[in-house]
C-alpha cells in the first residue's frame, strides 16, 4: 500500500461516537460531530451519521460542500462565523451557521429570500476566551435585529472556550450562557432550541457538574477522534485513542554518527540545532516529513526517537530495533498532526475496511500460491463414476448459455445428486439455481482462455502476449490444469423469481462478472446485501460437501484435488476427463 498514509479505523471511530453521544445524552445533552480536522472526510461523516448524530458542523463551507456531494445525510452547521464573501455559499450548503456579525446575517438573510429558504442561525456569545463571540452586552441589540431578518431562524445561542485564551469551562461560565439563554427567551418570548456549550473542552465540567442548567448541546471534534478530552489531554475512559495511524516508509537505514561534522550554521528552515554525542547510531530516515504531517505531533508505536524532520523525511534513532528499507513504522497523532496529515494532499487515506480488504487479498493470493504447489502433490483414486448431463434431469435449473456450442452440463454421479438437492432447497425460498458451467472438456477450456485473451488484447492492445496471458491465468486456469475438466466443480449463481433478477453478489451485472479482487468470497469490501447473497450461495454448495474456490465466490469443487486439498484429504476421487 502506498506510503505515507492515514489509516483511519471506523469502528473505533463509531464506538468513539456512540460512546459520547449516550455519555451526554444522560444529562440531556445532544452532540454535534464536527467534521474539520478530518476535512469533512465523507467516510467519517457517514460513520458518525450511522452513530446516531443528526447534525455535522464544520468551519469550511468547502468541506460542507463536499460531504452534501457525497449524498451524507445530515444537517449541516457551518462552525466559523461565514466570511461576508461567502455568504451566497452558506445558505446554498449550509442548514445552519454560527453567526457574530449583523452584517453576515443580513447577507445571509437576503440569499436566503433569493433562494426561498430559510437559514438557522445560532449567536455566538463572548465568555472570555477571546476568539468569537458577541459581549453579552450586545447581545439584546444583536437578537432583536436578527428576530426582524425575513428567512433567518435564530434557534440558539452558543459560546466557544478553551480554543484560543485557553480559559475553561467550567459551573461559572456555563452558569452565565444559561442565563443568558434565559434571559433572551423570557425578553422576547421566545424558546432557544440549542443552548450550546462549547467543544471537546466541556468534558470536564459535564462529568462533575451537579446541574448542565439550559446547556443541551456540545460542537465535538478531537474527543471523538482521539478519544481524548482536551484540558489536559487526558483520554476518556473507556474510547479509543488510536483510530489514526500514520503509516511512513523507511527510506535509507545506517549507522551513522549522532553529531553531524563540518561547520555549522543554519539548516532548512533557519534554526540552528545542538546534538547531544551518543556516538554512532542507527539512522532510519523516513519518506515523510512537514509537508505532510506536523512531525512535533507524531508519537512512534514502537520504541524509537524522531531525532527531527525537513520537508520531506523524518530521521529518528532507530535504537534497539532493526529496522530495514522498505519496512513501515506507525505513528499515533495528536490534533495538529491529524489535521496537517488530513490536509495534505500527500498523504493517502485510508479506511478501515479499505486495510482490511488488501489483508485479506493478500492472504487470499498467498493461499492461492501455495495451492498451485500442492496441487500436483494430490493422488487420485478415480472412482469411474459417469458423467451425466444436468440439462435432462428435470430439476428447476436455469442454465447460463455457454461459449461452447451444444454444451450439456455435464457432471459426476454425486455432482448430479447435490445440485437436485440444492436445487429444491431453493425452489422452496423463490429462488432457481442458476448454473453458469460445469464438465468442460480441454477444447472448451482452451476456447475460454482465447476468448478472455482476445478481449483483454484489445482492451490493453499494447501489452505484451506474456502479460496478457498472466491476467487470464489469474483467474481463467490452462486447458490441462481446470478444475472443471474432472466434472466435479460446478459455476453456479442464483436468479431471484420474486425480484425477476440474477442476485447481486458485489461483482455481477445479472450474468456478467467483473473478474477483480472483489470476486474473492469474503472480501470486506463489498456491501451488506452481496455479503449476504454470497453467504447463501456458499452456504448451500458447503452443506452439500462442496467448498468454495479460493478466488471465486461462484465456483465450487467436489471430488477433485481443489477440494481434497481444502479437505484435508489423503487423495482425491476424481481425475481428469478429457474426453
Ligand atoms: C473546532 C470547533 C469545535 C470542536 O472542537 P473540538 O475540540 O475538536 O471538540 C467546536 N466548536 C467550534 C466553534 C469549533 O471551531
Amino acid at each position: 500500500m502506498l506510503t505515507p498514509r492515514i489509516e483511519m479505523n471506523l469502528e473505533k471511530i463509531a464506538h468513539n461516537a456512540k460512546t459520547l453521544k449516550d455519555l451526554y445524552s444522560s444529562k440531556g445533552i445532544d452532540v454535534i460531530g464536527v467534521t474539520k480536522v478530518v476535512c469533512g472526510n465523507p467516510y467519517i461523516a457517514n460513520v458518525l451519521v450511522k452513530s446516531g448524530i443528526n447534525i455535522l458542523a464544520d468551519s469550511r463551507i468547502e468541506n460542507i460542500r463536499k460531504m452534501r456531494n457525497a449524498s451524507v445525510q445530515a444537517q449541516f452547521l457551518l462552525l466559523r462565523t461565514p466570511c461576508l464573501s461567502q455568504t451566497e455559499t452558506v445558505v446554498k450548503y449550509a442548514d445552519m451557521s454560527l453567526n457574530t456579525e449583523l452584517a453576515v446575517i443580513k447577507r445571509l438573510s437576503k440569499f436566503a429570500v433569493d433562494r426561498d429558504r430559510s437559514h438557522k442561525i445560532i449567536l455566538m456569545v463572548e465568555l472570555g476566551d477571546l476568539r468569537e463571540g458577541l459581549m453579552p452586552s450586545d447581545l439584546d441589540d444583536t437578537v432583536k435585529q436578527v428576530l426582524e431578518l425575513e428567512n433567518i431562524e435564530l434557534i440558539g445561542i452558543g459560546t466557544n472556550l478553551a480554543c484560543f485564551g485557553g480559559v475553561k469551562p467550567d459551573d461559572e461560565k456555563m452558569g452565565c450562557l444559561t442565563s443568558i439563554a434565559i434571559d433572551i427567551e423570557d425578553k422576547f418570548g421566545l424558546k432557544l432550541e440549542i443552548v450550546s456549550g462549547g467543544n471537546s473542552a466541556n468534558y470536564d465540567w459535564f462529568t462533575s457538574t451537579k446541574d448542565v442548567g439550559r446547556v443541551n448541546n456540545l460542537r465535538l471534534g478531537e474527543s471523538i477522534y482521539l478519544g481524548c478530552e482536551t484540558l489536559n489531554r487526558k483520554p476518556i475512559p473507556g474510547l479509543y485513542t488510536d483510530s489514526f495511524t500514520l503509516v511512513s516508509e523507511v527510506i535509507e537505514s545506517k549507522i551513522k554518527p549522532s553529531v553531524p561534522y563540518g561547520v555549522i550554521c543554519q539548516n532548512a528552515f533557519g534554526n540552528v540545532h545542538e546534538f547531544k554525542d551518543r556516538g554512532s547510531i542507527q539512522r532510519a530516515i523516513l519518506g515523510v516529513g512537514l509537508q505532510d504531517v506536523l512531525v512535533s505531533g507524531l508519537s512512534p508505536r514502537i520504541d524509537i526517537e524522531i531525532l527531527g524532520a525537513s520537508s520531506d523525511h523524518i530521521i529518528v534513532d532507530t535504537k534497539d530495533i532493526d529496522v530495514n528499507v522498505g519496512d513501515e513504522l506507525e505513528f499515533d497523532l495528536n490534533y495538529g498532526a491529524l489535521l496537517s496529515a488530513m490536509t495534505s494532499p500527500y498523504v493517502n487515506k485510508v479506511s478501515s475496511d479499505r486495510v482490511n480488504a488488501h489483508e485479506y487479498c493478500e492472504k487470499v493470493e498467498q493461499k492461492y500460491r501455495r495451492h498451485l504447489q500442492l496441487l500436483p502433490t494430490i493422488s487420485i483414486k478415480e472412482n469411474n463414476s459417469p458423467l451425466i448431463s444436468l440439462k435432462e434431469s428435470g430439476f428447476n435449473l436455469i442454465f447460463e448459455p455457454s461459449i461452447k456450442k451444444d454444451y450439456k452440463y455435464i457432471v459426476r454421479e454425486a455432482v448430479f445428486d447435490k445440485v437436485g438437492r440444492i436445487s429444491k432447497r431453493l425452489d422452496g425460498e423463490n429462488k432457481t439455481l442458476i448454473i453458469r458451467s460445469v464438465w468442460r472438456s480441454f477444447e472448451h477450456q482452451r476456447l475460454l482462455w482465447e476468448d478472455r485473451v482476445d478481449s483483454l488484447k484489445k482492451k490493453y492492445p499494447k501489452r505484451q502476449m506474456a502479460e496478457i496471458e498472466e491476467l487470464v491465468s489469474y483467474f481463467i486456469a490452462p486447458p490441462s490444469k481446470s478444475m472443471h475438466s474432472t466434472g466435479g466443480a460446478v459455476d453456479a449463481l442464483i436468479y431471484d423469481l420474486k425480484n425477476d433478477c440474477v442476485m447481486r453478489f458485489g461483482t455481477n451485472d445479472g450474468l456478467k462478472i467483473n473478474l477483480n479482487d472483489k470476486c474473492y468470497p469474503y472480501h470486506p469490501y463489498i456491501t451488506p446485501e452481496a455479503k449476504k447473497n454470497r453467504k447463501l450461495l456458499i452456504g448451500l454448495f458447503e452443506e452439500e460437501d462442496f467448498v468454495v474456490d479460493i478466488k471465486e465466490y461462484w465456483h465450487f469443487d467436489y471430488g477433485n484435488s481443489a477440494w481434497a486439498i481444502e479437505k484435508g484429504k489423503d487423495h482425491a476421487i476424481y481425475g481428469i476427463i478429457e474426453a
